[in-house]
């Protein structure tokens, strides 16, 4: 709140260099990735398809992630949305059509936070991908079914047990991509562990839905290939 009230009275500052202006500087914009790579998180849950990241989930990136989460500075969506989308051109081919599917936030901390920052983040990545001539579209395919426990704090077996069967896809919003060939991606903004998006992978294969990689902006650094 404290901060909200500054940027407000006192003008923002970049949450890169703390430079008053723009929530983002150019400078500061200039040195974010513009290229993924796969970004295998170590170990990696059996079965994941690749995650493609542009950043590492430190520095510059990291703070504008917890400021457009936490302190909803919604200038930082686009930059954040640039990278999720260099997520997904890693992961298909140009000619394919593409639904990006955002991760479900568990139910209340939406509401809480009064946006849904991944949800955000991914309709804005869609975009940006069909100005780059990408048939993509984002599509909220799943639910979660809540009862999960926080995530902080947990190992990656804790993590991927307190996860298991959590997200759901309803048969509404199935057909929404029905009788189509097309390409999905999972997305969400950070990667860490690997087991949120696991669980959406699993999701969506439950019901015959083809997923061909995770776009995240940024991913935890402890990465290996498999
Ligand atoms: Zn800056």
């Amino acid at each position: 709140m404290r901060d909200v009230f500054a940027d407000l009275v006192l003008g923002g500052t970049c949450v890169g260099c703390d430079r008053p202006g723009q929530p983002l500087c150019r400078p500061c914009a200039e040195t974010l990735p513009s290229r993924a790579h796969a970004s295998w998180p170590s170990p990696a849950p059996s079965g994941m398809v690749t995650p493609w990241s542009p950043a590492a989930y430190d520095g510059l990136v990291r703070s504008m992630v917890v400021a457009h989460k936490e302190r909803r500075v919604l200038a930082l969506r686009r930059p954040l949305a640039r990278l999720v989308a260099a997520g997904v051109a890693a992961a298909v081919p140009v000619d394919g059509e593409v639904v990006l599917v955002p991760v479900p936030s568990r139910p209340g901390s939406a509401r809480a936070r009064g946006h849904d920052p991944t949800d955000a983040i991914t309709r804005e990545a869609a975009r940006l991908l069909r100005r780059e001539g990408y048939a993509a579209r984002r599509v909220r395919l799943l639910v979660s079914r809540g009862a999960v426990a926080d995530q902080a704090g947990l190992d990656a077996a804790a993590r991927a047990a307190n996860l298991a069967g959590s997200m759901y896809c309803p048969t509404a919003r199935l057909r929404r991509v029905a009788g189509r060939r097309l390409h999905f991606v999972v997305c969400d903004d950070v990667l860490t562990t690997g087991a949120t998006v696991r669980e959406a992978q699993r999701a969506l294969e439950a019901v015959g839905l083809g997923v061909v990689g995770v776009a995240t902006a940024a991913a935890t650094r402890l990465r290996r290939p498999p």
